[in-house]
């Protein structure tokens, strides 16, 4: 099979380049072997600043709308974090205090949402909160045998007018209400929905895993790159690669076997050691497809901070490019594989950091291929 682009890995970075080329008129497959940092995604882009007319154009033709400010929005623990561009259902605010009376609502049974931490934090901030808690059953709602954020949304997403009728009942004079991020799973209008329906400022706070606006982003950029008739292989995995002086041929995927994957370009965009896009012995290292040069230390006993809070050297490893970001091996640029993504480690400090760095690298991925 043959494409003009084959890119390894269908996370955010994945699609954002998929769907660049495709746009351009390239024909791309993208091959996923499974989960990405999406499925854990906060809905923040770390280190992106206003959005360019094209990335916003690409976001909100997949149905994804992206909202600017700088402020802090508020973490699953009632922490505040530095933020700017985020998903639009994702609230920032100026500074911590965003109300002063909060009506916190959780769910009976639903145990992946800290409300009393999240109180805790917000009184910290300076705002007087009471937590309320929604019954389901009593509510009519059938609710799911597994109470994971998922199931919930599954379930919420269609009984979204019931919720709000009861959020009602339990609102006093609260000017602010905090709901879990479990609603617009596969209808991305319905958060905004519940806000317009609400007479108070609605804030919707983080969960645990997995994302509920991360599988969301997933699955409509996904969507949208199908649509433009990109090829998704969703749970296949690149197995080995054929190259020949400094050029990749094709990739071997355990679905396709002896189907190899042929193309003009190759973007990897495997991820980090999370996603296994790089692997390690006691020694080194390595990527595990094209065996490209990893900058990394080379003292083991200086890869991690003992210290779990503080920043971990080996977040910062990752595969070695050129400028135009194509992939070195021994030294040498291959001449038509590139990466980009969360791959590159903090190799391109230029290029910022986490999603944000995504961002950037699969766009300059995608304009290198299409030379503009
Ligand atoms: C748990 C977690 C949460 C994060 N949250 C945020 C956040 O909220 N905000 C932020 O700014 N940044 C966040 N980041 C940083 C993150 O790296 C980026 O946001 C981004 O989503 C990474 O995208 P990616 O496509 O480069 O890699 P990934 O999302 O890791 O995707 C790589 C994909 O490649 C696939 N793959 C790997 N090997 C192969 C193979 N051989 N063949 C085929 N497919 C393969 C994997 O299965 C995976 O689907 C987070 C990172 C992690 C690990």
């Amino acid at each position: 099979m043959r494409f003009d682009t084959v890119i390894l890995g269908g996370g955010l970075t994945g699609l954002v380049a998929g769907i660049r080329l495709q746009k351009a008129g390239k024909e791309t497959a993208i091959v996923s072997s499974g989960q990405n940092a999406l499925h854990f995604f906060s809905g923040s882009f770390e280190s992106f600043g206003e959005p360019t007319r094209e990335l916003a154009d690409l976001f909100s033709e997949a149905g994804i709308h992206l909202h600017y400010q700088e402020g802090v929005r508020l973490m699953p623990m009632g922490t505040f974090r530095p933020s700017a561009l985020s998903l639009e259902d994702i609230s920032l605010f100026p500074n911590p205090k965003f109300g002063n009376k909060v009506l916190l609502v959780n769910i009976v049974g639903y145990h992946d949402f800290f409300s009393s931490f999240l109180a805790q934090g917000l009184e910290e901030a300076g705002m007087s909160v009471r937590i309320r808690f929604l019954n389901l059953m009593e509510m009519g709602i059938k609710t799911p045998g597994e109470m994971r954020s998922v199931q919930l949304a599954r379930a919420l997403d269609r009984n979204w007018e019931k919720v709000v009728q009861e959020v009602r009942l339990l609102l006093k004079d609260d000017d602010t209400i905090i709901l879990p991020q479990v609603f617009g799973l596969e209808d991305a209008s319905i958060p905004g929905r519940i806000r317009q329906s609400l007479p108070a400022q609605v804030v919707f706070a983080g969960t645990l895993p997995p994302s509920v606006p991360g599988i969301r982003t997933l699955h409509l950029l996904k969507h949208r790159y199908e649509v433009l008739g990109g090829t998704y292989l969703m749970g296949d995995e690149v197995v080995q690669a054929h190259l020949h002086e400094g050029v990749v041929h094709s990739v071997v995927t355990k679905n396709l076997g002896q189907h190899y994957l042929e193309a003009e370009n190759f973007i990897l965009c495997t991820g980090s050691f999370f996603s296994k896009g790089l692997a390690s012995t006691p020694e080194k290292v390595y990527e595990p497809i094209f065996g490209a040069d990893v900058s990394f230390l080379p003292d083991r006993s200086s890869w991690y901070n003992p210290s779990f809070a503080e920043k971990q050297p080996y977040i910062g490893f990752g595969v070695c490019t050129d400028e135009c970001l194509k992939v070195l091996k021994e030294g040498a640029p291959l001449s038509n594989l590139y990466a980009a993504g969360s791959i590159l480690g903090a190799t391109h400090p230029e290029l910022g950091m986490g999603a944000g760095m995504c961002l950037r690298s699969a766009l300059k991925a995608a304009d290198s291929i299409l030379e503009l």
